[in-house]
């Protein structure tokens, strides 16, 4: 089935059709294996006002859930924001996974997709949405057809009225994992970041108070619900309450999807969730958020990695949770530039500052000859002060961080 990864959706329903459908997804648990181990009774407990709402908002609150697609907005907040705004309101899950080197929420709708779909429907119920549309990235043709089919599976157990959950397809645009894209995009617009206010709680999807949130952040639902906030929150690092899915790669031995607390170090990450370095590489700067998050060198191995704090300062940040680990084998400078053309080519072009400043500032890091730091750091401030939207703000990270760590590599 790895192989069949970059088919279109197209050639993967025709497999379909042909019957040969089965040998694409991987093992994972359906609806009624999820049903067996208690699926869907939280659900039941919450729609029955077992659970109130407010309480379920608290628990949220007091288990510390934040946005884990890269915002960290904490959960509980965002639901009484969209409770606020006068209904009809609608919900959306975002799994426009597109940040370099994110894969886990791939990972958890492979493995449990009813986990994610159970939290988006509490997450529904307690705002009081009308419909829920699950945006997927088109580059997971196993996700969507077993979203496809464990939809229809709810539908005709009874769980949801028919057409409750859509799924709608992405088109491969890194700016679609941008909420206020992704909405656009599930209008059928050309995906551009909106400005802010009005947010999305307000003035979300089609007009109307939306509730967005990421694969990752609704799996967690179910787990708060039937183990109370504080298990939750206690499995995080002290001061950093909760569990997250943590995507490794790069150079080290046995990469993936590592279940590691929040506040966990990249040394941490290294030597006990993945078997150190791969042979023959010597630790020597990590991205601890994707492209945005920068580079940090490895003498900064003992940061808790979470939202805020020392990250923060740093001028990094978690994000998604994708650390990509580099080694003394590779050059800064050179993923920075491959970073910076990332972005550049992501860009939705809607303002200057980002459209012209990612290509400007790829321009000053390969001119030959001396490199005009003070032109570099003025674009920089440019690009994080005037860009509409966080990919043109955070695409001068990593060149702040190579001039201010890795001047050897210059
Ligand atoms: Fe588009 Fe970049 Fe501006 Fe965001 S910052 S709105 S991606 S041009």
């Amino acid at each position: 089935d790895r192989e069949l990864d970059h088919a279109s959706a197209d050639d993967i329903a025709k497999l379909a059709d042909e019957g040969g459908f089965d040998v694409l997804t991987p093992d994972y648990v359906g609806l009624f294996a999820y049903q067996e181990y208690g699926g869907y009774e939280c659900l039941e407990k919450v729609r029955g006002g077992e659970i109130a709402t407010d309480a379920l908002i608290d628990m949220l609150s007091d288990a510390g859930l934040r946005g884990l697609g890269g915002a960290g907005f904490p959960a509980g907040k965002k639901w009484g924001f969209v409770r606020s705004y006068a209904g009809p309101r609608l919900m959306t899950v975002n799994g426009d996974e597109g940040e370099p080197g994110t894969f886990k929420d791939r990972f958890l709708l492979e493995s449990d997709p009813h986990r994610t779909l159970e939290g988006a429907l509490i997450a529904a119920h307690a705002v009081d949405a009308e419909r829920i549309y699950f945006y997927m990235r088109d580059e997971y043709p196993a996700v969507l057809e077993i979203l496809r089919q464990e939809i229809a599976a709810l539908e005709a157990a009874g769980l949801i009225e028919p057409g409750y959950i859509e799924l709608r397809r992405g088109a491969g645009a890194y700016i679609c994992g941008e909420e206020s894209a992704m909405i656009e995009s599930i209008e059928g617009k050309r995906g551009l970041p909106r400005h802010r206010p009005p947010y999305i709680a307000e003035v979300g999807l089609f007009g109307k108070p939306t509730l967005n949130h990421n694969v990752e952040t609704l799996w967690w639902i179910r787990d708060i619900v039937e183990n109370g906030s504080e298990w939750f929150a206690a499995q995080g690092k002290e001061g950093h309450p909760g569990p997250r899915s943590w995507s490794v790669s790069g150079r080290v031995k046995d990469p993936g999807v590592k279940l590691a607390p929040a506040g966990v170090t990249i040394r941490e990450l290294i030597d006990d969730y993945c078997g150190g370095m791969a042979d023959g590489h010597v630790f020597k700067a990590y991205l601890p958020g994707g492209a945005s998050g920068g580079i940090l060198p490895a003498h900064l191995d003992d940061i808790p990695l979470d939202f805020g704090g020392k990250l923060a300062e740093l001028g990094s940040f978690v994000g998604s949770h994708a650390v990509v680990v580099l080694s003394e084998n590779d050059s800064v400078k050179d993923a920075t530039l491959n970073l910076l053309k990332f972005f550049k080519h992501e860009s939705c072009g809607q303002c200057t500052p980002c459209r012209s400043g990612t290509e400007k500032m790829i321009a000053l890091l390969e001119k030959d000859g001396p490199l005009d730091e003070q032109a570099i750091r003025d674009l920089e401030a440019v690009m994080r002060d005037a860009s509409i939207c966080g990919l043109g703000q955070a695409a001068p990270n990593p060149v702040n961080h190579l001039l201010t760590f890795f001047r050897n590599d210059l």
